[in-house]
């Protein structure tokens, strides 16, 4: 038996285990004692990662569409076809009729060769991956606020916070080590503030629990800074030092006029005002605060807007810059953090460097061997807008690595439509309902059978290590890209080991220039540093913008006017649905359904309904119910429970026979392009 050390391939948390292998295969998993995070503790999904890894339904050859069919393919054969495809379609429409989705469960290796291969080999920004899905609006809004995108400081501070505000974040089910470091804060005496229209785990411990309708939520952020600013709470020598004053005195007026008044506010959040004015209070007169939030808070149409509003609150307290505050963003899949700090955005090369700054533009030009004429100057489509562009015929090329879309996107329907135009690249692990669209299928090595890099929520950038071969021809993600480069005469894709893209990202990308390969795993730091890390002799960062002096200078606050959601319930449609993840499962459930001991814990969707509408409505607890909205329906069974307010339902979005996300709408934050995942209005009607 050997023990390889590793990161978790699921939540952002990065915890570190060992994966056990035995006769070339792996056979269970055990907690890393030392690991700083996670210190010995795994969730269950954890503590089952290698389950998914030797299921029989691996993809083990290339497979070909012959006439609706598919069939096995040599390599060759279907990477010849690929660059075939691509290039002709390349010199007939140009580059940007072709797209490329990237993914976070890749490594940080693998989304910068894959951002390469569109920018340098395909000369198109149309590169995007699923952050645009959960977290664009996180980037969007922070990198405006602070000037830079990520959580602000380390998982272990929450346990020095004072007080923790939790808002669109169901942290033990999503991020259930770090929700069991607030449950350890709050045991502290820290103070617990839960803001969530579901009454989560963590609500039942909190000090107080507000429950906003879903899209509300720049309404009651507003709010609490009316009432800290009433009350004279703010931290005045902070704002004094370290924001722009003139934008400050702008937000201040906007939030401090009676709309935002705790009664006013009460009228569009169904928080009660009284409840609203003790919570901000509360967090307030406990510093250091840190907020927490995750994607109750970013998928929306307001989701810039939300991001703003929790900065707005943060910095008017003086919780940014200093140890246990901070806003506190949880990415939730393993890599998302480093697929946006490789540059798997349609706006950003590797480090947050603007895609139309054309002095960055030359620099890329010339590390990539490229000229810096034939570089796309402008910022690329977005995962949605691609996915729109391919249905109207624009994108006629598409290249998708380790996304489902026709399980994460909204408005399944219309996205199945869209992706039955284009010539259609899909590479992953197991055949999905993507897969099935495909005319190109390539077969993708695991997290267990490659070497690479993760970046876990708080920028620690940590080894993946390999422990077995990869089952049949499948193959390490960055070797196809590569394949695929160099059959349309650019090599500048091919490496011999992740390690040599690594040392090329520490030489483009200066939030990464001291973190090299030998340096993270090395006995000085074992599991990893933290961006930025601007050369090799730097420790790394624990929390961002020390002192107050953020990334950009002085921060920034913004005025951020409420505006209802897209859709609002009516006659016909009468609840509001929010969507979201549960503890058993990853993402479109590509990996967790293979797992037996995770299937069997949740095998399928369901739909939380509170108990008087459900009476209302004769639904009766664990029966079928059809839930429709305008743009399709699913039927599933019903889970009667008050843990949803009357009005609001909540259905998972992992399960593709029971697909949330036909219900959901695509109307997009005008900043970041997030869809709005988190509320759309439905029927329901017993099945
Ligand atoms: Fe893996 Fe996240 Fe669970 Fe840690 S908390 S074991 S990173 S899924």
């Amino acid at each position: 038996m050997r023990r390889v050390l590793t990161t978790c391939p699921y939540c952002g948390t990065g915890c570190n285990m060992y994966l056990i292998v035995e006769d070339g295969e792996v056979v269970g998993v055990a907690p890393c004692e030392s690991h700083p995070v996670s210190e010995g503790r795994l969730c269950i999904k954890g503590w089952k990662a290698h389950e998914f890894i030797h299921s029989p339904d691996r993809l083990t050859r290339p497979l070909i569409k012959r006439h609706g069919r598919f069939v096995e393919a040599s390599w060759d054969e279907a990477l010849d076809l690929v660059a075939e495809k691509f290039l002709k379609i390349f010199n007939h429409y140009g580059p940007r009729a072709l797209g490329f989705f990237s993914s976070a469960r890749c490594t940080n290796e693998e989304n910068y060769v894959m951002q390469k291969l569109a920018r340098a080999a395909f000369k198109t920004n149309n590169i995007d991956h699923c952050a645009r899905l959960c977290h664009a609006s996180t980037v969007a809004g922070l990198v405006a606020a602070f000037g830079s995108g990520a959580m602000t400081n380390s998982i272990n501070e929450l346990l020095d916070a004072r007080s923790i505000l939790v808002t669109g974040s169901n942290t033990t089910e999503q991020h259930p080590i770090i929700g069991g470091k607030i449950i350890r804060a709050r045991e502290r005496g820290a103070k617990l503030i839960v803001v969530d229209p579901r009454e989560i785990q963590l609500a039942k411990l909190a000090d107080i629990h507000l429950r906003p309708l879903p899209g509300t939520d720049v309404a009651w952020l507003n709010s609490f800074i009316h009432v800290i600013l009433e009350e004279g709470l703010e931290d005045r020598g902070f704002i004094r030092d370290h924001l722009e004053s003139e934008a400050f005195e702008e937000m201040k007026k906007a939030v401090t006029s009676d709309r935002y008044s705790p009664e006013d506010t009460e009228k569009i959040t169904s928080i009660p005002a009284n409840d609203l004015r003790r919570a901000a209070i509360l967090f307030a007169s406990n510093r250091p605060g840190s907020l927490v939030y995750s994607m109750g808070i970013t998928q929306h149409v307001q989701g810039t807007d939300n991001v703003k509003s929790v900065a707005n609150l943060q910095m008017i307290l003086g919780n940014v810059g200093f140890h246990a505050t901070g806003v506190n963003p949880l990415r939730g899949q393993h890599n998302v953090q480093g697929a946006c700090d490789m540059g798997a955005l349609s706006s950003w090369y590797p480090g947050y460097q603007p895609v139309t700054d054309s002095e960055v533009m030359g620099r890329m030009a010339d590390a990539w061997g490229v000229k810096v004429e034939e570089m796309d100057d402008r910022v690329g489509l977005t995962i949605v807008e691609m996915v729109e562009a391919a249905g109207e015929g624009e994108i006629k090329g598409l290249y998708i690595v380790g996304e489902n879309p026709m399980v994460s996107d909204p408005d399944i329907n219309h996205t199945k439509e869209c992706l039955e135009k284009p010539f259609l690249v899909v590479q992953d692990l197991f055949v999905t309902p993507t897969t099935e669209l495909a005319d190109v299928v390539l077969p993708a090595a695991s997290f267990a059978e490659k070497n690479g890099t993760y970046t876990s929520t708080q920028r620690t950038v940590s080894r993946i290590r390999k422990a077995i071969e990869p089952p049949g021809e499948s193959k390490p993600d960055h070797w196809i890209m590569g394949q695929i480069a160099e059959r349309v005469g650019y090599s500048g894709c091919s490496y011999p080991s992740p390690k040599e893209i690594l040392d090329e990202i520490n030489r483009v990308t200066p939030i990464y220039a001291g973190i090299t390969w030998e340096r993270i795993g090395s006995e000085d730091f074992p599991f990893g540093i933290s961006w930025p890390c601007p050369d090799v002799d730097h420790l790394g960062t624990t929390f961002l913008h020390g002192g107050g002096n953020f990334s950009r200078g002085k921060g920034r606050c913004h005025v951020c006017e409420y505006v209802p959601p897209p859709e609002k319930p009516d006659g016909e449609y009468p609840f509001r649905l929010t969507t979201g993840r549960i503890a058993f499962h990853y993402h479109t459930g590509t990996m967790t359904r293979r797992s037996p001991t995770l299937d069997r814990e949740v095998r399928s969707g369901y739909i939380e309904v509170n108990p008087e509408d459900a009476e209302r409505l004769g639904i009766r607890h664990n029966r079928m119910v059809k839930v429709s909205s305008r743009r399709g329906e699913i039927t599933v069974r019903a889970e009667v429970s008050s843990i949803v307010p009357p009005g609001v339902v909540f259905a998972p979005w992992h399960f593709e026979e029971a697909a949330a996300n036909k219900l959901t709408i695509a109307a997009l934050d005008p900043v970041a392009k997030i869809p709005s995942l988190k509320v759309c209005a439905v029927k329901l009607e017993r099945a």
